[in-house]
């Protein structure tokens, strides 16, 4: 066969059987046996003890009480080889607390006695406060209650001075359960809240639900019913979170003693049906024996006495396979109660008696009063009444011992009850408080943390807007830049657009400005050219006379002079345009120029035969220098230009010219000024264009070439001054003009 078992050392393995008993039993244990096998080829005598000991706590994990014993024993007789004392201790103990469970307390008691020995000599204070707290539990068992108290007095000692709370705890609800055996209520209610106080700081549920449970029987114990069923729902609360099955089912059939106490039989019938199921769920024999007396008592106060008896025998077959004494001996008395009740005497006697004696072994007083209370009966229905008397003497002695004591208690009780209810109530207070305060902090920090994400939130979407609107803006403004951008470039193109329609227009002006021109010069210069010829061919006739001939010469020279300055104009105007005219200044005596353009300008009045215009000119008294630095050829040419102007749109009137202050100490400004058609204002502009005349069909009339203006005031900007007019339609003309130099004295 193969090695079934993993190759690890013995220990490891032993080790690891708690924890596949939890998943399973018949695993454990055929692991266990498994084990076994192997350990005990090995011969390995300590490793089998300790085998023994796993197995024997996963059978007591399950309630199996025969074989957690076998177990045990076999363990304990291994250590012992092996003198291991301190796995004595252990499995002694262990020992003892299977045997407490079968009732067996006499035996228990020698296997604790065993393992304190073992405990002591290891030093082991916490392992010697457990075995003496089961050595009280054990002793109470037996009904040796002071005993008992002494045992859980001294487990309190020992777990005060170590600090260990929960083993105080338990000490104290250890004592409580004696005092309240004993009847003092007031010590007992005393033990168990200072151990519940204890077990709430811990937080052990279980232990709690313990106390509450021990609570209600203290109340039930003083028929204080609605506290009692209190106390014992809030225990019943406990279990059942912690899943404590054996706890419900004790709680449950108090919960169900109540009912019956407050007369709700149904109510309580039902409870203790349902205990006594949870009892042989668990496997609890104890519990299981129990319920049935419970439920045996139940019947017996409805004085259904054969179902009474029934459960009475099932319960005393229990507790003989469990070898309970003290559980057999309430038994017999409930037994001799039935048989007192349904007339069966002797047999009532019998079993009384067998109780009584028990009982007195483990002074229950209150069940002795209550046995003797019942062989008084028995023996006044027998007929023996000195019988009947002496148990009724005894009963009332031990009654009245009892009563009194019972009634100094009670005082004593009633005095300390309210103390310890109130006791009771500031430790719920408290952790009621503890409990708001905790709800309280967990609600702040909730709050906190609420208010934080909704801050982070905030800031969240206040830094999105901003970048938001940042981008927004950064967009706006990139558009707005576009925009500008654009409106530049629209506006650009517009000014292009309309700078060319100027420039396009410009050329078409000059374009039909050259083409009026053109027609102007062929005209302008056909006239003169057609007198000439015309005149020159008349000179070789011989049909005029000299005279006549000398008209015509006259007039030929007329005609070339004309031709001339337009050719002249011409030539100027396209000397300008190519910057080749230069000023040449010299000093001027203008005074001696002008009287010269006058005296020319006469003959010219006479050519024109326009000897009816006055011709004037105006200068300033002799004494005044009128010697400028300027170009006298140029100076002369403006000025002729103007009067010939002047001349030529002049009719009648008079034509003046010459120079004048501005002011008294201000430039001089030489004028021509007639009388003739004048310009009217919106021409007065265009007149110093090129080729531009005020009216085109002038030229028709007046002849001209449209040039003399402008070389005017192209001359006059040369000369340093400035060149403007003033006049209007029909009014009559002044042109003025200015010159840069200062006159020279
Ligand atoms: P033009 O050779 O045609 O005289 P100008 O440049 O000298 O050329 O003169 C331009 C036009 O200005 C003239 O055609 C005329 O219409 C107007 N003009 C010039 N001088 C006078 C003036 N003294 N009186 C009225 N109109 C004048």
């Amino acid at each position: 066969m193969d090695k079934p078992l993993p190759d690890l050392p013995k220990d490891s393995l032993i080790r690891l059987l708690p924890s596949i008993a939890d998943t399973g039993l018949s695993t454990a244990l055929h692991f266990g046996w498994l084990l076994k096998e192997e350990i005990e080829t090995s011969g390995d005598k300590a490793a089998l003890a300790r085998l023994h000991l796993a197995l024997g706590d996963i059978e007591y994990g399950h309630y199996h009480l025969d074989s957690a014993l076998s177990y045990y024993l076999s363990a304990q007789q291994g250590f012992e080889q092996e003198t291991d004392t301190a796995s004595q201790a252990e499995v002694s103990n262990r020992i003892g607390i299977v045997l407490d469970d079968l009732g067996r307390y006499s035996e228990a008691l020698q296997h604790y006695n065993n393992a304190l020995r073992f405990f002591k000599q290891n030093e082991d204070t916490a392992g010697l406060a457990m075995v003496l707290n089961n050595i009280g539990i054990a002793h109470e068992n037996l009904g040796n209650f002071q005993q008992a108290l002494d045992f859980h007095t001294e487990v309190l000692a020992y777990s005060t001075a170590r600090k260990d709370t929960l083993d105080q705890a338990s000490a104290l609800v250890n004592i409580g359960g004696i005092y309240a055996s004993w009847g003092n209520y007031s010590l007992a209610l005393d033990n168990y809240l200072k151990a519940l106080g204890f077990y709430i700081v811990k937080n052990s549920r279980e232990q709690q639900a313990w106390v509450l449970n021990s609570l209600g029987n203290l109340y039930l114990d003083w028929e204080n019913y609605s506290l009692a069923a209190q106390y014992y729902l809030q225990s019943y609360r406990l279990y059942n979170e912690e899943g404590n099955t054996a706890g419900e089912a004790k709680v449950i059939n108090n919960l169900a003693i109540v009912y019956q106490e407050n007369g709700d039989t149904d109510t309580a019938l039902a409870y203790y049906h349902k205990s006594l199921e949870l009892e042989y769920q668990n496997g609890d024999l104890k519990g299981i024996a129990e319920s049935m007396i419970n439920l045996g008592s139940f019947y017996f106060e409805l004085e259904d006495y054969s179902k009474a008896e029934d459960y009475f025998n099932q319960a005393r077959q229990k507790y003989e396979d469990l070898e309970s004494s003290i559980g057999l001996a309430s038994t017999y008395a409930q037994l001799a109660k039935v048989y007192s009740a349904t007339g069966r005497l002797k047999m009532a006697k019998e079993y009384f008696l067998k109780s009584l004696e028990s009982v007195r072994d483990q002074k229950n007083t209150l069940q002795e009063l209550e046995i003797l209370d019942g062989l008084a009966g028995v023996s006044a229905g027998e007929g023996n009444y000195r019988k009947a008397y002496e148990y009724l003497t005894a009963h009332n002695k031990l009654r009245d011992s009892v009563f009194s004591m019972q009634t100094e208690q009670r005082m004593l009780d009633l005095y300390h009850s309210y103390e310890n209810e109130r006791k009771r109530q500031e430790i719920e207070l408290l952790n009621q408080e503890n409990e708001l305060r905790k709800i309280d902090l967990r609600e702040k920090r909730e709050r906190i943390k609420r208010q934080q994400i909704t801050m982070f939130i905030t800031i969240v979407i206040v830094l999105v807007l901003l970048v938001l609107i940042f981008l927004l803006h950064r967009q706006s403004s990139q558009r707005r830049r576009v925009n500008r951008q654009l409106e530049k470039k629209n506006q650009e193109i517009l000014d292009g657009r309309l700078e060319l329609l100027k420039a396009k227009e410009k050329a078409e002006t000059a374009d039909r400005l050259k083409t009026a021109f053109l027609a102007n010069m062929s005209h302008e210069i056909r006239t003169p050219m057609n007198a000439i010829i015309g005149f020159t061919s008349l000179l070789s006739m011989e049909d005029y006379s000299e005279e006549q001939k000398k008209e015509f010469l006259h007039l030929i020279t007329i005609n070339s002079n004309h031709l001339m300055g337009l050719i002249e104009d011409i030539l100027d105007t396209a000397k300008l345009e190519s910057g080749q005219i230069n000023i040449q200044k010299k000093p001027t005596d203008i005074r001696a120029l002008l009287n010269e353009v006058f005296l020319s300008f006469l003959e010219s009045q006479k050519a024109a035969e326009k000897e009816h215009i006055d011709l004037m000119l105006l200068l300033p008294p002799e004494g005044v220098s009128l010697v400028h630095q300027t170009d006298p050829v140029r100076f002369r040419q403006v000025f002729n230009n103007l009067l010939e102007n002047a001349l030529k749109f002049t009719e009648k009137g008079e034509i003046r010219f010459g120079c004048q202050r501005q002011n008294e100490e201000g430039q001089w400004v030489f004028f021509v000024a007639d009388s003739g058609i004048g310009i009217p204002l919106d021409k007065q502009n265009i007149i110093f264009e090129r080729f531009l005349q005020v009216d085109n069909s002038h030229t028709r009339r007046y002849g001209g070439s449209g040039l003399g203006l402008s070389i005017c005031r192209a001359l006059v900007g040369l000369m340093g001054g400035n060149l403007w007019l003033d006049s209007a339609s029909g009014k009559g003309s002044t042109f003025y003009f200015t010159i840069s130099d200062v006159p020279q004295t």
